[in-house]
C-alpha cells in the first residue's frame, strides 16, 4: 500500500499548493478538508442553520453528503448534495464562520470518518489542521507547514484577488490570525504539529524549494517507491 502524507498548519501557509503538487508529481490523490469544513460552512448558512447552534450544525453534517472530486485539469471540484459549491468556498462570510462551525465535535466526528475512509487505501496527501495528530496519525510522512503571518496574509489576497474577490490586506491578517487562534485552542483536534512532523517554514522559500525539502524528506523515510 502507498503511504498517506499529512500536511498541517496554520491559515495560508501554503499547505494547498504544496499539496496539490505534490500529488500531480506522484499521482496521488489530494484531499483538501478545508474545503469540507468550507462546503458544510456554506451549507449551513444558506439554509439559514444557526452557526451557533451545535446541534444543528451536528444534524447537518450527518446528512449532507459531501463529496470531493478532480476534473480532468487537476483541479478540485466540492459537491454539497450533488450541488458544486466549488466557488463559494473562499467567500468571506464563509471564511468568518468556518472555525466556529470546524470546533463543533460532532461536524468533526463526521468530517474525519468520511477523510479515513478517502485514505483507507493509502496513496492520499491530506491538508488540514489536525491531519497529523487525530486524523491519520499512523501516516507515514507528516510535514507542518507555517510561515509569517504577514506573509500568509499577502499571498491569501493574492489568491483571493485571482479569484475576483477584492480584499484589505489588514482585513486579511486579521481574519486568518482569527481562525488561527480559534483552531489551534479549540477543545478537539486543535491545530498542533504532530510530535513526528517535519517543521517547514516557507516566509522565504519558493514553491519549487519548499517541494525539494519535502521530496529529501520523503527519500530519506521512505526505503520504497511512493
Ligand atoms: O484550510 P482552510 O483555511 O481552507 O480551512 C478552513 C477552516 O477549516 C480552518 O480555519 C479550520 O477552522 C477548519 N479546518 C479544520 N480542520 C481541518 C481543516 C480545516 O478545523 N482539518
Amino acid at each position: 500500500m502507498k503511504p498517506n502524507i499529512a500536511i498541517d498548519g496554520p491559515a495560508g501557509a501554503g499547505k494547498s499548493t504544496i499539496a496539490k503538487k505534490l500529488a500531480e508529481k506522484l499521482g496521488y490523490l489530494y484531499i483538501d478538508t478545508g474545503a469540507m469544513y468550507r462546503a458544510l460552512t456554506y451549507c449551513a448558512l444558506k439554509k439559514g442553520v444557526n452557526i451557533n447552534d451545535q446541534e444543528k450544525l451536528t444534524d447537518l453534517a450527518k446528512r449532507v453528503d459531501i463529496f470531493l472530486s478532480a476534473n480532468e485539469d487537476g483541479q478540485l471540484k466540492v459537491y454539497c448534495d450533488g450541488e458544486d459549491v466549488t466557488p463559494h468556498l473562499r467567500d468571506p462570510k464563509v471564511s468568518q464562520c468556518v472555525s466556529r462551525v470546524a470546533e463543533v465535535p460532532g461536524v468533526r466526528h463526521r468530517m474525519v470518518e468520511l477523510q479515513r475512509k478517502m485514505a483507507s487505501a493509502g496513496g492520499v496527501i491530506m491538508d488540514g489542521r489536525d491531519i497529523g495528530t487525530y486524523v491519520l496519525p499512523e501516516a507515514q510522512l507528516k510535514f507542518f507547514i507555517t510561515a509569517d503571518l504577514g506573509e500568509r496574509a499577502r499571498r491569501r489576497l493574492k489568491d483571493l484577488e485571482k479569484q475576483g474577490y477584492e480584499g484589505d490586506l489588514e482585513e486579511v491578517k486579521k481574519e486568518i490570525a482569527m481562525r488561527d487562534d480559534k483552531d489551534s485552542t479549540r477543545a478537539f483536534a486543535p491545530l498542533k504539529k504532530a510530535e513526528d512532523a517535519v517543521l517547514i517554514d516557507t516566509t522565504d522559500l519558493t514553491v519549487d524549494q519548499v517541494l525539494q525539502l519535502i521530496f529529501k524528506v520523503i527519500r530519506e523515510r521512505v526505503k520504497n517507491d511512493v
